[in-house]
């Protein structure tokens, strides 16, 4: 089935007592009971399906759980509270029983460096930082240090970068090491990690799936093999979604491929018309033919679909020329956000990268006059006049 198709029918309709709702209620029970102690009991024991404790399964949960895996063509997936909560228990997940060592990325969403530097270091996981479009060095990383782990996003945050997915995956495998990919900004329309041999994905469900700016969400969708120590993990630790939030994250994802198709459309002729203008220093967009990793994005994406995220910078700006620059937007909205059905610039200066230190953000390229800007649905001639009038 194609991800349209599966978008508004995976998870629902489950029979439930005699009718058939058609979209997935919110199940707020706590707890669930039997007629006969008896069935509770092999519930518990896991000898049959069936709901006992809202840490361990819900049904709102449940039916998203199960839309995601559809959607990522994973085995498993578990819903959690946050994006952040999930790349926790991906990482987790990963290195129970691996070496606790990962090599990761050196240009990742903030708080996941964050989370990397001051959770997992301290409990005696080391980092080695790459950069992943850089097929060589990733080799070298992985056979120096033998990670347990390898930690990528699909489409780097927030300079746009695309390493090779497919050849990582067969590093990482012949290394023993599990990947964990972030497809927070590609989603499964674009690529499917556990396809080109990723064991386990993420997903900050905040973002593109939920789509309308309502809901704190995240997900890990995972591989055959990684499934049950997943499950088990989010049973014993309780990271679940709230029914409310996994019920509006379905409502979301229905219409997500139709939203995606027309941010990826508004994106590149924004980027176009960006790349054109004499106050913008330089247009990151991976339609760029010059874009650094032009033979992966060509190799890894569908044609013509480049993801809706543009990254821009500012001629001659510094920190209060780009705070004047987001005061005269009138449309686009300055949020910290991503991938909404309305338009949004982040300085990432001020926010997502807040927490790295200036001399990293450097390294990382990320100058003091870099906005990232996530295009949504509205039409580009409104999107193009805003940023124009606040351009000049
Ligand atoms: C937002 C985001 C996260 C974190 O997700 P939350 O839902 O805010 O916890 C992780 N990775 C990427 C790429 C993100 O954009």
């Amino acid at each position: 089935m194609k991800i349209e198709t599966k978008a508004v029918h995976a998870g629902d309709r489950k029979k439930s007592s005699v009718a058939i709702p058609v979209t997935t209620p919110i199940y707020t029970a706590a707890s669930y009971i039997y007629e006969e102690v008896d069935t509770l009991d092999k519930v518990f024991g896991r000898e049959i399906p069936g709901d006992s404790y809202a840490r361990y399964e819900n049904p709102t949960n449940r039916a998203l759980e199960e839309l995601l895996t559809s959607l990522e063509n994973g085995a498993s997936a578990l819903a959690c509270a946050s994006g952040m909560t999930a790349i926790q228990f991906a990482l987790t997940t990963a290195l129970i029983d691996r070496r606790k060592h990962i090599v990761a990325a050196n240009a990742l969403y903030g708080a996941t460096i964050r989370m990397l530097q001051s959770i997992f270091e301290p409990l005696g996981v080391e980092t080695t930082w790459v950069d992943i479009s850089d097929f060589a060095a990733v080799e070298k990383a992985i056979a120096e240090n033998k990670p347990g782990c390898v930690l990528m996003e699909t489409i780097s945050n927030p300079l746009l970068r695309v390493g090779d997915m497919q050849r990582i995956a067969d590093l990482a495998r012949a290394a023993g090491a599990a990947l964990v990919v972030d497809n927070t900004f590609a989603t499964p329309v674009m690529v499917r990690p556990l396809e080109l041999g990723a064991h386990l994905v993420v997903h900050s469900l905040t973002k593109y799936l939920s789509g309308h700016g309502d809901v704190l969400g995240g997900a890990v969708i995972s591989d055959e093999s990684h499934a049950e120590s997943l499950r088990a993990l989010s049973r014993t630790s309780g990271p679940v979604l709230g029914p409310f939030e996994s019920y509006l994250t379905m409502r979301g994802i229905k219409t997500f491929p139709l939203r995606f198709e027309r941010q990826c459309q508004n994106a590149c002729r924004v980027a176009q018309w960006l790349a054109a203008q004499p106050g913008i220093a330089r247009v990151y967009y991976p339609a760029d033919p010059k874009h650094p990793d032009a033979e992966v994005i060509r190799k890894q994406f569908p044609e013509n679909c480049f993801g809706a995220m543009i990254s821009f910078e500012l001629k001659d700006a510094a920190q209060p020329e780009v705070f004047c620059f987001m005061d005269k937007l009138k449309l686009v909205v300055r949020a910290t956000s991503l991938g909404d059905v309305h338009t949004m610039v982040l300085y990432p200066t001020m926010a997502s990268h807040r927490d790295v230190s200036p001399k990293q953000r450097q390294r990382m390229g990320i100058g003091d006059n870099l906005l990232r800007l996530s295009v949504g649905i509205e039409s580009t001639d409104d999107i193009i006049d805003d940023l124009a009038q606040a351009i000049a």
